[in-house]
């Protein structure tokens, strides 16, 4: 089958990278090479912001709605191809087709929608007093880096494009190289509806070369990351260098609490399953470190292992396939290294463990089993260190204290979940325990307006409503003197 070819989208127009190289684009339910992605460098994205500089003045000149309006089209034109992206979405990352339909997609027209919406309803503050009348200015910082990871690939990178666009800065972004296809429909989708050329610039290849060249651009005033703990680390290094703006999204080591007193219904089991598994595992907020009350644990153990082991894995093309492939070759084997690890540890393995072979078009796909490890100390590396993947640890807690010792003992704070009926519990651990999101008999349920982000290793800054529009513009204090009226 010939390879599909994908193309950055500079100053409006769909172009090869100057290198005129590319890179293997693999699609990882059957481990084959399916298309080819620019291997960009730094000349492409100094032709990148040449142009998002350009048009940068023209688009914060426009008034909000009608940015906003710009940015309700290209939510049109993803929503009118949703089927179809998310078919691609699903080929690209290996997710199940219905995930990608169900979530990822509507989530990026959601993001563009909710932006286009939020800055027309944005206002500045002004403060008053007897002496003088001070009102602040939001404005554009002009041109703006983005860079997306691989697992909720149209999902994330929109959500750091519209806010920044909205806001009135011109972009630059880059999605992940293992998984650019749907930014590519996207720069499609931009030219097609008549997106303003340079106002939108997507530059494919590598961290290192065009992640890299980005963050150290001059000319580039804020970089939104979101990514792993060590790739956040040195762009982190690289713009405090130039005293740049950066926002990082980072990883995660999320603890799920169950306490005994729990409502453990039906639902609350799928929602605890999918907490851990939804996307094989591969998504920042998933709960891989699963507490549970001693009390409980050996009735909660057999429910939950029941419930894991009717996920159904196999193609995610397949609508009933609950759980597909891993996104990489390198991915797959780092998980079955945790396994083996983990093993190591003294680890009991409850159920999954193994590389799953998929029979058919995907025998050479990269699927790990859904995988549960008791018997673990606390401090080994299985429990401390993100795994990224469908592995979820049971961990018996005896106190409310035991609990958040536990729940705090990683260098990561991303987000958490409580499991209890008690609601004065449940307001003393989320007080209690260092992380930026905690659900409290749920997961993931997410208003755009909220903060989104981590404590320690887990982020820096914040994302989502407000928050992210604060992040893209830079504050101007007016004041003006009160003066008495001379007659
Ligand atoms: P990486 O950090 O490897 O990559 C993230 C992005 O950064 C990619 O586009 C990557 O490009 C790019 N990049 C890599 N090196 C550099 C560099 N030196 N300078 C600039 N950019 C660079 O993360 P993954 O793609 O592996 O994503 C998984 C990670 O993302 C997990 O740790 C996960 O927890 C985290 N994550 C956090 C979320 C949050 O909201 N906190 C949400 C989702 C994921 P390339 O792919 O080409 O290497």
């Amino acid at each position: 089958m010939e390879s599909i070819i994908l193309a950055n989208l500079i100053g409006g127009r769909l172009r090869a990278p100057e290198s005129g190289a590319y890179l293997d684009v693999f699609e990882p339910a059957t481990g084959k090479v399916y298309a080819r992605c620019p291997d960009s460098d730094a000349r492409d994205v100094e032709a990148a912001v040449a142009a998002a500089e350009h048009a940068a003045p023209a688009w914060a000149a426009l008034p909000a709605g009608e940015r906003a309006t710009h940015l309700h089209r290209l939510a049109e034109a993803v929503e009118a191809r949703l089927d179809g992206l998310a078919r691609e979405e699903s080929r690209d990352t290996g997710k199940p087709v219905k995930l990608a339909r169900s979530v990822d997609i509507p989530r990026a027209v959601a993001n563009l929608r909710f932006f286009a919406e939020a800055v027309t309803q944005w206002s500045s503050e002004a403060h008053a007093d007897a002496h003088a009348l001070n009102y602040t200015l939001r404005l554009p910082l002009g041109v703006a880096g983005c860079i997306s990871p691989w697992n909720l690939p149209l999902y994330l990178f929109t959500w750091k494009i519209a806010p920044a666009l909205a806001a009135g800065n011109t972009v630059v972004a880059k999605p992940s190289e293992i998984t650019p296809f749907t930014a590519f429909r996207l720069s499609e989708l931009a030219v097609e509806c008549g997106f303003p050329p340079g106002v939108l610039n997507i530059v494919h290849g590598s961290g290192p070369k065009v992640g890299q060249a980005i963050v150290g651009h001059p000319k580039i005033k804020a970089v939104s990351f979101t990514g792993s703990t060590r790739t956040g680390a040195s762009i982190a290094e690289t713009a405090a260098r130039q005293f740049k703006k950066v926002s990082l999204e980072m990883g995660g080591k999320n603890p799920a609490i169950v306490f005994a007193d729990a409502d453990l219904s039906d639902a609350s089991l799928d929602t605890l399953v999918r907490s851990g598994f939804s996307n094989q595992g591969e998504i920042c907020l998933c709960g891989s470190r699963l507490l549970i009350e001693s009390a409980i644990y050996e009735d909660f153990k057999r429910r939950y292992l029941e419930r894991v082991k009717a996920l159904r894995m196999g193609d995610p093309a397949d609508e009933s396939s609950d759980l597909g492939a891993l996104v990489s070759k390198p991915h797959f084997e780092k998980v079955m290294g945790c396994i083996a690890r983990a093993r190591e540890e003294g680890g009991k393995v409850l159920c999954g463990g193994d590389a799953v072979k998929v029979p058919g078009r995907c025998e050479g796909g990269w699927f790990a089993a859904p995988t549960v490890i008791e018997g673990l100390p606390q401090q080994c590396a299985t429990n401390r260190e993100e795994i990224f993947g469908p592995v979820v640890t049971l961990i018996p807690f005896d106190s409310e204290d035991e609990a958040v010792a536990i729940a705090n003992g990683t260098d990561y704070g991303l987000a958490a979940s409580l499991w209890t009926r008690d609601l004065a519990r449940a307001h003393r651990v989320a007080a209690r325990i260092e992380f930026g999101i905690v659900w409290v008999n749920c997961w993931m349920l997410r208003d755009l307006r909220t903060p989104f982000g981590g404590v320690k290793h887990s982020g820096m800054g914040r994302e989502g409503g407000v928050e992210a529009l604060r992040f893209f513009t830079e504050p101007r204090n007016i004041c003006i003197a009160q003066r008495e009226a001379t007659t």
